[in-house]
């Protein structure tokens, strides 16, 4: 689990055709990203993984099974209006399970554990305003991370961030990947983003959003004395 495809994908808004005869294949385990200029219906293809938005034409699946809703194994990071400001951290980062009905001890641990890998460890009483933006970021993946799913789906998610925490903020992300073993996806109109972070990067071009380019940047991959693959490979 989990391989994500865009089969034919063909997405239209009313009369606004957004996406045009996609196809595109992320293997499990895999860091793919789509960079295209802003409209181009990023977004949208995201959002089909997340089983937020839906095909016109084609299909989007998941494992080969067609995405008909959100599911807890499959998480959206987006930048804008992603905490509860009226929350505290780690009431934020525990909703999730919260709502699954976990108990409140089996949260605190969770929380706790999952803080500590987005470096964020002490600050559950903090509210998003006494927050930097890369902590706030910090915390939307957290609240996704606690969940543990197989993909990670990323809108953008530095877009706001200043330099210096933005390369702090990828690095990490790349540290998570090798560590875990997620599926990745990570939409941005930033190519040296993509280029940095991706072992493969589809390059969309403006409406109608067509995939006009795949670029494959995987090394292949370091393998131990019996043939089997390192679980992180990269970097
Ligand atoms: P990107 O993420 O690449 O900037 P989006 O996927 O957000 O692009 O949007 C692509 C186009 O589709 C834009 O013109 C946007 O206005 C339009 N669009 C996106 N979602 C909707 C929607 N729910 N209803 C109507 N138009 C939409
Ligand atoms: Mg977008």
């Amino acid at each position: 689990m989990q391989t994500l495809e865009l089969r034919g994908v063909n997405k239209s808004f009313g009369s606004l055709q957004v996406l045009k005869d996609i196809n595109l294949t992320i293997g499990k385990g895999e860091f793919a990203a789509i960079v295209g200029p802003s409209g181009c219906g990023k977004s949208t293809a995201l959002r089909m993984f997340a089983g937020l938005e839906f095909p016109s034409e084609g299909e989007a699946l998941a494992d080969g099974e067609s995405i008909t809703k959100p599911a807890p194994n499959r998480m959206l990071i987006f930048q804008e209006h992603a905490l509860y400001p009226w929350s505290t951290v780690e009431d934020n980062v525990g909703l999730g399970l919260e709502l699954a009905g976990i108990g409140k001890a089996e949260r605190r641990e969770r929380i706790n554990a999952v803080l500590e890998k987005v470096n964020l460890s002490g600050f559950n009483k903090y509210y998003p305003s006494q927050l930097s933006g890369g902590m706030r970021q910090r915390v939307a993946i957290a609240r996704a991370l606690i969940m543990d799913p197989d993909v990670l789906l990323l809108d953008e998610p530095y877009g706001a961030l200043d330099a210096m925490t933005r390369l702090t903020m990828q690095n990490e992300l790349l540290r998570l990947w090798q560590g875990t073993g997620k599926t990745m996806l990570l939409i941005t109109h930033d190519i040296d983003e993509a280029l940095y972070l991706a072992d493969k990067v589809y390059v969309m071009s403006a409406r109608p959003g067509q995939v006009v380019r795949t670029i494959d940047l995987a090394m292949p991959r370091p393998r131990n004395r019996n043939g089997e693959e390192f679980a992180a490979h990269r970097r």
